[in-house]
């Protein structure tokens, strides 16, 4: 790996971040060390000890685009819940919405009208006219995945190198040397990937086409760019071929926007006029609270029917008793319909364009070999010149202590970033305040190791 900065100096601004964060926090610590004797690693979910502090910050109240932590810090907040928080924290209307839901149950196994509003509403902005609610984006991947695989008689996916789809076990598959292997890391894989998955670079189209030959893919599982590996753009040219060679190879089109719904209100297919067979999103549709869906075309739907009788009485491998309860379709309506509007990403997006030409600005200032990418209300850099155009390219620029000292020293200057990677993501009450906040942390922090 090429490092792109000195690191003798990177190792010793971490320290003096890491000794700054102590000082700030220990309201946090003390909470972490008590956390430990009953959660492992001290945290409700494993990788949240994956943050560039010795420690988690340990959350008091959020709002917005800000929180703060039981040290009483205020942070401009552009992790935003890694997107689950995209709508801000709390936005009144879905608040209010399921507020009012609470007092008039949550879950019954049965439809509320609210899911007809959400239905509609998902159908006018990705242009897909079926709709199915799930509880998790990873959820959600699985059962498109299912419905792939039952139409098609197929057995394998294909996905592209070192994409996240969320903790489906066909996608855990990278190329190396080109061959498919597990992703690194990867805990338990039920079999070896190279038996469900086939592998290919991101923009690789005569690799797609070589690949999709053996006609044994169900389905192409895609984020319309790539936002796992920092963001890595199609190249022109790139999703056409991807339609034709699948429609070609009778391989269905599964994108995934729970990302790239930062791109606009109808993520990047409605941005780009994309034509899957179903779409996948999660997230922030219910601004916050676990919820999901997919959707798919009348064909889909009417090759599902022909199908049956699978999925009859809940052992099809599709559902999940909480899927489609109450309360989401409460919040997932007035996400919909009054927090992630139109008018709200025509605030966000030039917020987010702000954030990345401060970054284009220091990064020219130091003329560092560094790239900044933009995808709507989100923008990430990295650590590479020119930027990646795959997957495999962005994996190896990668930079795991850089990342560290720009985060942590970000986060002592009151500004969260997204750990795993340089991602920003702007919120409809984030302002250009809160992201030149970021341009000057960062701007001190990238003197800091070069001076
Ligand atoms: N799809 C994409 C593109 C994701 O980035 C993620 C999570 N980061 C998921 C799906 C899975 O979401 P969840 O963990 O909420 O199931």
């Amino acid at each position: 790996m090429a490092h792109t900065v000195d690191r003798h100096r990177l190792a010793a601004a971490i320290e003096r971040e890491l000794a700054l964060f102590r000082d700030r926090h220990p309201r946090s610590r003390a909470l972490f060390e008590r956390a430990r004797a009953h959660l492992h690693d001290g945290v409700p979910m494993s990788w949240m000890v994956r943050w560039a502090g010795a420690h988690p910050l340990f959350v008091e109240r959020a709002r917005g685009a800000r929180f703060t932590d039981v040290d009483g810090h205020e942070y401009v907040d552009l992790c935003l819940g890694d997107t689950g928080a995209m709508t801000g924290h709390a936005p009144p209307a879905a608040v209010e919405a399921i507020r009012e839901q609470l007092g008039r149950g949550l879950t019954f196994m049965l439809p509320t009208e609210d899911a007809l509003a959400v239905s509609g509403e998902l159908s006018r902005r990705f242009g897909l006219p079926r709709w199915q609610i799930a509880t998790t984006a990873t959820d959600a991947n699985r059962f498109a995945i299912r419905i792939a695989r039952h139409l098609t008689r197929r057995p394998r996916i294909l996905v592209f190198s070192w994409c996240y789809h969320g903790t489906v076990d066909e996608t855990f598959a990278v190329l190396s040397e080109g061959k498919v292997v597990a992703r690194p890391g990867n805990m338990g894989p039920p079999v070896d990937p190279a038996v469900t998955t086939r592998v290919v670079e991101w923009n690789d189209a005569a690799g797609l086409e070589r690949e999709l030959s053996h006609g044994d893919v169900a389905c192409v599982l895609a984020e319309p760019a790539m936002t796992n590996v920092g963001i890595v753009l199609p190249e022109p040219g790139f999703h056409a071929a991807l339609r034709e060679l699948t429609r070609r190879a009778g391989s269905l089109l599964v994108l995934d926007e729970t990302h790239c719904l930062s791109a606009g209100p109808g993520g990047c297919t409605r941005a780009w006029g994309l034509r899957p067979d179903l779409l996948t999103v999660g997230k922030p549709v219910a601004s916050g609270l676990p919820a999901a869906a997919f959707g798919f075309t009348d064909e889909v739907a009417a090759r599902w029917r022909a199908n049956a009788p699978a999925d009859l009485a809940d052992t099809g491998g599709i559902g999940g008793t909480l899927a489609g309860n109450a309360l989401q379709l409460a919040a997932m309506r007035a996400t919909l319909e009054r927090v992630l509007t139109d008018e709200a990403y025509a605030r966000m997006i030039p917020v987010a364009d702000r954030f990345a030409d401060g970054v284009e600005e220091v990064v020219r200032e130091h003329r560092l070999p560094w790239y900044v990418k933009r995808l709507g209300a989100r923008a990430e850099y990295g650590y590479r010149e020119p930027p990646p155009r795959n997957g495999g390219e962005a994996a190896a620029a990668a930079d795991p202590d850089l990342d560290r000292y720009l985060h942590l020293a970000a986060l002592n200057r009151g500004v969260l970033m997204t750990p795993f990677h340089n991602m920003a993501l702007v919120g409809p009450d984030t302002t250009r305040a809160d992201v030149d906040r970021h341009t000057d942390a960062f701007r001190e922090s990238v003197r800091g190791l070069l001076a």
